[in-house]
């Protein structure tokens, strides 16, 4: 049983029929990525900069960035690391971006909405991006959260040509973006899809209220059909599409993840060694077999009951 061995993760995720996906870690700081690096991950799906400086009450000089980035992607040599730019607002704010006065913060100006009225802001953090990269050997993919719209990928990934960081790709955390992704990664070169918000905007439940953990489950069929559009926007385009939300580290989730077509998953270090374990017990075609049956279910209960039953490692 899964839950009764102590596993370890080798470091090369695969179905059982060799298909490749790449098990990464999320993490916020150097300790993490340290954390990250001892667990075996292939590399950062997410690196989420904002918990750097989530006690700052002023803006991070370009230095200080370069020095916590340079860190993180030391952890990594030759590794892909996912650098997420400031994801300010709702459950994150940073007084020198975000407005808690909002009367609906996770509706507000949060992301790269943040970087409307302060563009200076994100443009210092690519600059601090950029010098860390070119320091250290990682492999450097920068990602914007809380995309909306096809001008803002474009504003972005221009934005990021600007300091030479060109693997630019976005997050899909709102409705908008899995429904767009197509247009979206004609411009992008990849997506991470954020299972958290993206089922938060979905459903309309706050991620924050366990009242409405029901509701808050990427199990439930229309998240699985906007992450399904989503993978047919990166097909479409010949673009990876990852996940990095808390859904990527549930074992019976990610066998439907890699069959909706996502190629990467990032997830909490301790979570690596189980999620390897089922996909490396699971054929492709079967992660194929059990993502239909998920999308085509009725509730968030059919479709978990019906997957964990196609998957006698977690019976
Ligand atoms: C997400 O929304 O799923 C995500 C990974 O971003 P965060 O949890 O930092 O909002
Ligand atoms: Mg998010």
């Amino acid at each position: 049983r899964l839950a009764a061995q102590v596993r370890t993760f080798d470091g090369d995720g695969r179905t059982s029929d060799g298909h490749k996906v790449q098990l990464l870690a999320n993490v916020g700081d150097p300790a993490g990525a340290e954390k990250a690096a001892a667990a075996g991950a292939e590399g950062v799906g997410l690196f989420r900069t904002e918990f750097c400086f989530l006690d700052r009450a002023d803006e991070p000089t370009i230095a200080e960035q370069v020095e916590q980035y340079r860190t993180v992607l030391a952890a990594f040599p030759g590794k892909k690391v996912v650098v997420r730019t400031l994801d300010a607002g709702a459950d994150k704010p940073m007084p020198f971006l975000t407005d808690t006065a909002e009367p609906n913060p996770a509706l507000g100006v949060r992301g790269l909405r943040t970087a409307w009225a302060n563009p200076q802001i994100l443009d210092n953090q690519l600059q601090a991006i950029a010098e860390a990269a070119a320091a250290e050997s990682a492999d450097v993919w920068v990602m914007a959260p809380m995309i909306a719209t096809v001008p803002e990928t474009e504003d972005f990934v221009a934005a990021c040509a600007r300091h030479g960081l060109t693997t630019a790709g976005v997050m899909v955390e709102v409705p908008s973006a899995a429904l767009l992704s197509g247009p979206i990664l004609a411009r992008a070169s990849f997506a991470s899809i954020g299972t958290n918000d993206l089922t938060q905007y979905t459903m309309a439940a706050d991620r924050m209220l366990g009242s409405l953990a029901t509701l808050s489950d990427a199990f439930q069929p229309a998240v699985l059909r906007m992450i399904e559009e989503t993978c047919r926007g990166g097909a479409q385009q010949d673009r990876p599409v990852g996940v990095c939300g808390e859904a990527a580290a549930d074992p019976a989730t990610a066998v439907v993840l890699v069959g909706l077509g996502v190629s990467s998953l990032s997830m909490s270090p301790r979570s690596l060694a189980d999620v390897a374990a089922v996909l490396a017990a699971t054929s492709f075609e079967r992660c194929q077999e059990l993502a239909r049956i998920a999308v085509e279910s009725e509730s968030a209960d059919q479709a978990r009951a019906r997957v964990r039953e196609g998957l006698p490692i977690l019976a």
